[in-house]
């Protein structure tokens, strides 16, 4: 059922986002990047030595701004360009060179904070007080202050700044580019393997003989990398440590949290909370996957096997555009327009090809459209994907129409919630166009199965670990991949308890995720999935004036904290409720799958 998948130059263009809204030649983009150097060099004689009052400030923070709305769509470029062919030689080549480029261009800049952070709280604030426009990136540029080095240092550290982010770079060359996948057998009979197949498909593949032994197969041939992905991320974590220690924060959570304006009681909430309440509600989740497809035992690679596989429709790209029209209706007209454009005028790519990006993703540069990449694997359930991707676009459409280029992007902390809304708002649309109990029981299926699996288990999952990875770094040790790979299986023993064989190879599942190379990201899916679980509940009974708050949520950007930002949707996430609530629920989702498949099939579960 699996094809080998073709190259990038095999696949129809329809079917591929348009980069040329970006630049409309490799003529052109060169030509950008000449134009920003030359930007910078001018901006840095207008400016180097002179910030030293508060309408100096201004005026550099002006030219700051054109500087980076330059730049915004040129790394946008480098990087879309290659996310869809990471063995085209053209692309990888001019990826590399655009983070040379930034790294020096970001040296030259890095005396614009250095300057500001000299002048004095009077200035500073008298500054705030004359132009709103800049107020917050003076607001947060004094938060920074106390870890604030030598303008020196912070030049030469600019300097280093892609060398910085090599092992990312290193991380993806070797999943992406260097490890290829022999085909697998079973009776005779053999099967292609990827990346893209197996997590797409062969996860899913309803033949349990055929699942398991891709399984097997796929995590042999990773493990052949274990080691030199182990010390990629080692590298990684060690260059956050120094970081860490080099601007005087008490420990490596303060620092990597520093960012996302928010503290550690709401990170290690989410995870402990999580682990031990949501448990036993997924191992019911397993024990009727086990009990409905009437499996010997449920190990790891039967977990994420469709609840009814007779019930997964097939969707066409063009069929998706309707149900993305109907869910997100609710949103508004601009909202559906923004969807509509993202299809018609190529925004999404959809092509399913060799050496593209697993999963999916949405680049939002700022004075552009939002770009989406997924590879569309015709399984119903993409209609989550997609509502997920177009979250994070629609968060950007509109936070970039009321923000400047510094003011669009909030913590990561809310990064995830307008995307998981859309998935709900998904899911409530379905459920509500359908009394067929088969239908239903897929509805639910999906989000229990993806939506909060995907959110609250796997991510939680990675989180729980990275959690305990950190801490080792924190106190001064490194890794490699035995610890790893022990650490992996501990925290999926824990969760899943006795109704989930973690089988060998499970261990290696944390060299699947790009994530620890973007620091504590991972449990920021189930905060956003909180907030959104809990405001798609407003809109579900209050309509209209819960959708008008939410998109001006949506609007302020990154002009309000993680912990404002929910407060503005009517959540409180100060408190453990809104997570305890949103657990319950999943509670009562699990629940209903058990009554409506014993309505449905009569199978008894216990
Ligand atoms: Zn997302």
């Amino acid at each position: 059922m699996v094809k080998g998948l073709p190259t990038r130059s095999e696949v129809t263009v329809e079917e591929t986002w348009n980069l040329e809204d970006l630049f409309s030649s490799e003529k052109e983009y060169q030509d950008a990047i000449s134009e920003l150097v030359q930007l910078v060099d001018s901006f840095h004689s207008n400016f180097k030595g002179k910030i030293t009052d508060s309408d100096s400030a201004i005026e550099a923070l002006t030219g700051y701004a054109a500087v980076y709305e330059k730049f915004t769509p040129i790394g946008a470029y480098a990087s879309l360009a290659f996310s869809t062919d990471q063995t085209d030689n053209e692309a990888q080549m001019r990826s590399g060179k655009f983070s040379s480029i930034a790294a020096s261009l970001s040296s030259k800049l890095s005396f614009v904070d250095s300057e500001l952070l000299e002048l004095s709280m009077d200035e500073l604030n008298e500054a705030m007080n004359k132009s709103e426009e800049y107020a917050h990136y003076l607001k947060e540029l004094i938060r920074q202050k106390p870890h604030q080095l030598h303008p020196e240092v912070e030049k030469t550290l600019a300097a280093y700044s892609s060398s910085f982010s090599a092992p990312y770079g290193l991380y993806n060359t070797t999943k992406m580019v260097d490890l290829s996948f022999e085909d697998f057998e079973v009776n005779g009979k053999k099967y292609p393997l990827s990346y893209v197949s197996f997590e797409g498909d062969w996860e899913a593949e309803t033949d349990t003989e055929i699942r398991r032994a891709a399984f097997d197969s796929f995590s042999k041939q990773i493990k052949n990398y274990q080691h030199t992905t182990a010390k990629t991320y080692d590298m990684k974590l060690q260059i956050e440590k120094t970081t860490s220690d080099l601007r005087g924060y008490d420990n490596i959570f303060d620092y990597l949290l520093f960012d996302q304006e928010v503290d550690q009681s709401l990170y290690n909430r989410q995870i402990d909370l999580i682990t031990s309440e949501l448990a036993p509600h997924m191992r019911k989740y397993a024990k009727l996957l086990q009990d409905v497809h009437g499996l010997d035992k449920m190990t790891f690679a039967d977990l994420k096997i469709p609840l009814d596989p007779s019930y997964e429709p097939k969707i066409t790209i063009e069929e998706s555009k309707k149900y993305m029209n109907d869910a997100l209706a609710i949103m508004g007209d601009d909202y559906l327009d923004m969807v509509n454009r993202s299809f018609d005028e190529r925004w999404i790519d959809f092509a399913q090809n060799t050496g593209k990006s697993t999963g999916a993703f949405c680049s939002s540069p700022y004075g552009s459209h939002p770009y989406i990449l997924i590879s569309w694997s015709s399984r119903m359930n993409e209609v989550f994907v997609l509502a997920h991707e177009l979250g994070h676009a629609g968060h950007f459409y509109n936070a970039h129409k009321k923000q400047n280029v510094f003011n669009s992007r909030p913590s990561l902390y809310f990064i995830e919630a307008p995307s998981t809304m859309n998935e709900m708002l998904m899911a409530n649309h379905l459920l509500e166009n359908s009394d067929d109990p088969k239908f239903k029981r897929w509805v639910i299926s999906s989000i229990v199965a993806r939506t909060y699996y995907h959110n609250f288990v796997t991510h939680l999952l990675e989180a729980a670990y990275q959690r305990k990875v950190y801490e080792r770094v924190n106190a001064g040790e490194n890794v490699n991949a035995g610890i790893l790979n022990e650490i992996k299986r501990g925290v999926l023993e824990e969760f899943w308890g006795d109704a989930v064989e973690i089988t060998p190879g499970a261990e290696l599942t944390w060299m699947r995720q790009p994530h620890y190379y973007m620091g504590l990201y991972p449990y920021t899916y189930s905060a956003g999935l909180t907030i959104s679980t809990q405001v798609s509940k407003r809109i579900l009974s209050e309509g209209e004036s819960a959708v008008a708050d939410w998109l001006e949520v949506l609007q302020a950007g990154g002009t309000k904290t993680p912990v404002e930002l929910a407060q503005m949707a009517g959540v409180d996430v100060t408190t453990e409720q809104p997570l305890r609530d949103t657990i319950a629920y999943i509670g009562e989702l699990v629940d209903e799958l058990i009554k409506l498949t014993e309505e449905i099939e009569g199978v008894a579960t216990k």
